[in-house]
């Protein structure tokens, strides 16, 4: 493994904030194909860090172990915003910058904005495919999932079909996916794949586990890893949703939003996800039901909610009717 300082800043103290790239090339000759990993471009989600450093120590492992493995190249950006991972906070500090929101062209001379195209520069130049790793906010729990933007779902949908997340859901673009690094990646022609598992600020231990074998399974369906592991399970394949395939439930009421139920639980329609409570009066204002039937890869996990809060969504078994 190769490790490289991609960029280095001195913080307001003194000490440095760098961005670091560990590499695995090929064992011989040209890469069949070079993937990257990037992780914790929002510095409050953390399940990517834990996920790159499963794939840092099981890709070690393989070369120390059987170097000729490695067919294509991998690398591995596991802190990409190095001083709001050091905050817990979603933006660079300071600034109050997004660095998803950099990507691309883009004005300014910040050192957010230089750390954002620093790494927008070199995933262009060093990479063939790209995954690029979320976990949601505080509000919502997500089962591991890939979202992909319509005019791009040719491409990445074979792709993602090989990483064996729960869900692969298809959605519209929006303006907001703009400056962001799968957008313009994309748009550059390379197939990039982002993920949204867990909450933010918190690790699921078992999402990771499945996305770990998912990008395992990922590099060696690429042909970048001639064998797998044997203890890297096969595990089934993504259910695949439009927008009409998703079933949301959310608040009538204002209150307190309980739940029995857990997420990745199959859901019959009308079945029962929580109730709004009033805590002050002692009342149940509303009993929170299904959408439909299938799965529920959505849960609301912040309790205290406004009416209209979104609670919950379910990947519906079947479309409903227009
Ligand atoms: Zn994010």
């Amino acid at each position: 493994m190769k490790t490289q300082t991609l960029l280095s800043r001195a913080s307001p103290l003194g000490s440095s904030l760098n961005i670091v790239k560990q590499t695995f090339p090929a064992h011989r000759g040209k890469p069949v194909q070079r993937v990257s990993f990037v992780s914790g471009l929002h510095g409050d989600e953390l399940e990517g860090l834990y996920l790159c450093h499963r794939l840092i120590q099981a890709l070690r492992h393989i070369q120390e172990t059987q170097p000729e493995a490695f067919k294509g190249e991998v690398h591995i950006y596991p802190a990409a915003n190095p001083p709001a991972l050091n905050h817990g906070t979603r933006l660079w500090p300071f600034y109050g910058s997004d660095m998803n929101r950099m990507m691309g062209p883009h004005s300014g001379s910040s050192i957010p904005v230089q750390m954002s195209q620093k790494i927008f520069e070199d995933l262009k130049e060093s990479s063939d495919l790209v995954v690029d790793i979320h976990a949601s906010n505080l509000h919502l729990k997500e089962l591991p999932q890939i979202r992909i933007i319509e005019e791009f779902s040719e491409e990445l949908l074979p792709l993602a079909l090989q990483t064996h997340t729960d869900i692969i859901w298809i959605h519209p673009m929006a303006g907001v996916f703009e400056s962001t690094l799968g957008y313009n990646l994309n748009k550059l022609n390379i197939p990039t794949l982002v993920i949204e598992t867990g909450t933010c600020l918190r690790i699921e231990p078992d999402f990771v586990d499945r996305l770990f074998h998912g990008m395992m399974h990922l590099l060696h369906h690429q042909g970048v890893l001639a064998s797998l592991p044997s203890d890297i399970p096969s595990v089934p394949a993504p259910q695949v949703i439009y927008p009409r395939g998703v079933g949301q439930a959310s608040a009538k009421h204002s209150g307190l939003f309980v739940s029995r139920v857990a997420l990745g639980q199959r859901m019959g329609e009308d079945e029962i996800i929580g109730q709004v409570l009033d805590p002050v009066k002692g009342v149940v204002l509303e009993e929170v039901t299904a959408p439909g039937n299938g799965l529920l890869f959505t849960l609301r996990e912040q309790p205290a909610i406004h009416s209209g809060a979104l609670l919950a969504r379910v990947a519906l078994d079947r479309e409903p009717k227009p």
